[in-house]
């Protein structure tokens, strides 16, 4: 068995199988490490959006963009936080990154690109996504890696996992696995992040998780490149995804499939938002979701209850995507955390929220329907009075789909130390990095899917201008 490669990439993901393929067609003998029986990783369930501005298909369809605007866009959205050399080169590389896409036949959606608004929206239509969501840039991805295979230069290893990273002189020189050790001039770290690893979860993120990341996402690469003596970054930047309905099985894991719909412009709110006591935290009609999301962060273990009456579970639709008013009737009572009763103590004791506090809540906020104008939220988007039962609420909690802290890297992708020093023959990329090193505390719609792909391509180039490949 052969156990010398120039390159060994762990992780055959989003990150790892771009880069990989990039790395052998560029002559390396490469290493492809997946733990898993098969390759795609976080594409799975990935949505798939991806941004990059003054590509060849925005132009045809004459939408005027410029990497300028869309990093003006980061820096506006993210207030500043994400790390300016690492999203300035996300956007350079995301132009040539989607025009390559479309060039390998990517299945774009006939909307695409378009402006998306279930995070804090860009400034003009960059936002890019497939016929099948995440499935269709795997579809692109494990083409190109099978074609490769064929080819030779790519050594895939499925169901084996590295489980640590081997040193000599202060470099990192292979890979240990169940298999054995193996060697390489370069090793990727391309694991994704850590948010289906509760441990990690709570030490890196500090917030409770209830996640529907993709189960591969356990850090692996993280604790590695830790043990190494990397450091961590993007501490304090974690942000939940906004509302989600709590598993059927009281485990950690969010029903994904069943969304709640909460973003005001796509349907102004009849609902209130109310934490455990009862009370209201936010203005439901605020159109930022990254200021809801903020604010998310800020209430009693980051869970929310929507309530509302009979007339607005009529009037308002749907209350979660792909949902009928019969089904939600269906479901009260039934589903955890979607709940019904004939009055609002009732209902609140159902919900697990104090009902002396939801009543008076209502009664506040009907008296600002009355008056036309609610004098706590500032909320503008008051409809109608919540009076008619039977009522609802359903459960949402904080939803964790990536995580925000990661392996501290440069801007060439090599690993820091906690010193800033490198470790040579260290590389990460994708979500290994944590979502804040693109993103900051925020949420920049396809900043984590297409940079993973970039950065892959990336590091492979640039190995290959350094003469690390045998051929
Ligand atoms: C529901 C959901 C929706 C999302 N929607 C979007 C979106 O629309 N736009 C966007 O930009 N981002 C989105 N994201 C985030 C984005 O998809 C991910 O950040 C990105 O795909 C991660 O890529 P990655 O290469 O870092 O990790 P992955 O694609 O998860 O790949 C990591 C691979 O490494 C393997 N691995 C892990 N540990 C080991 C080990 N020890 N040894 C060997 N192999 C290992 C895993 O099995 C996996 O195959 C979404 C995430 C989720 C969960």
């Amino acid at each position: 068995m052969n156990k010398q490669f120039d390159l060994i990439v762990i992780g055959a993901g989003t990150t790892g199988i771009p880069c990989a393929v990039e790395a052998a067609n560029l002559g390396a003998k490469v290493l492809l490490l997946e733990k898993s029986h098969e390759v795609g990783g976080t594409l799975f369930t990935s949505g798939g959006h991806m941004s990059g501005a003054g590509t060849k298909r925005q132009k045809e369809r004459g939408i005027e963009d410029s990497h300028a605007a869309h990093l003006a866009d980061i820096e506006r959205i993210s207030h500043g936080t994400a790390r300016k050399d690492l999203s300035t080169l996300a956007v350079t590389l995301g132009t040539e990154t989607i025009d390559w896409l479309d060039e390998q036949g990517f299945e774009f959606h006939e909307k695409a690109p378009r402006i998306v608004y279930g995070h804090e929206p860009y400034g003009v239509a960059r936002t890019y996504y497939g016929t099948e969501s995440g499935l269709s840039i795997l579809k692109v991805l494990k083409r190109l890696l099978d074609e490769r295979i064929a080819l030779g230069g790519i050594d895939l290893r499925l169901n084996t996992g590295a489980n640590s990273l081997i040193e000599e002189g202060g470099a990192v020189v292979g890979v240990r696995t169940a298999e054995g050790d193996f060697t390489a001039k370069n090793v990727v770290i391309a694991t994704g992040g850590f948010g289906a690893n509760p441990e990690m979860f709570a030490r890196l993120e500090g917030a409770p998780l209830v996640s529907a990341a993709w189960p591969t996402s356990t850090g692996d690469g993280i604790a590695m490149a830790e043990e190494v003596g990397a450091a961590v970054a993007g501490a304090g930047t974690y942000l939940p995804t906004f509302g989600g309905l709590p598993s059927p099985d009281g485990g950690v894991r969010i029903r994904w499939d069943d969304r709640p719909l909460l973003v005001a412009k796509e349907r102004p709110p009849h609902e209130i938002y109310v934490d455990r006591r009862g009370n209201r935290w936010v203005a439901e009609d605020e159109p930022s979701i990254d200021v809801k999301e903020h604010a998310l962060v800020g209430i009693e273990e980051m869970t929310f209850w929507t309530f509302f009456d009979s007339a607005a579970l009529e009037a308002s639709q749907p209350m979660v995507i792909g949902w009928s008013t019969d089904d939600l009737k269906a479901h009260a009572n039934v589903l955890p955390g979607v709940f019904s009763g004939n009055t609002i103590e009732e209902t609140a004791a159902r919900m697990g929220v104090d009902p002396a506090g939801l009543v008076s809540t209502v009664a506040r906020y009907n008296e600002h329907v009355v008056a036309g104008a609610d004098a706590e939220f500032g909320r503008k988007h008051l409809p109608a009075l919540i009076t008619e039962a039977p009522f609802y609420a359903i459960q949402n909690h904080a939803i964790t789909l990536i995580t925000f802290s990661g392996i501290d890297v440069d801007v060439n992708l090599r690993v820091r130390k906690t010193d800033g020093s490198i470790i040579p023959g260290l590389y990460a990329a994708g979500e290994a990095l944590g979502a804040a090193a693109t993103m900051g505390k925020s949420f920049c719609g396809g900043l984590l899917a297409m940079p993973a792909i970039a950065f892959g391509r990336h590091i492979a180039r640039e190995l290959a201008a350094e003469g690390s490949y045998t051929k």
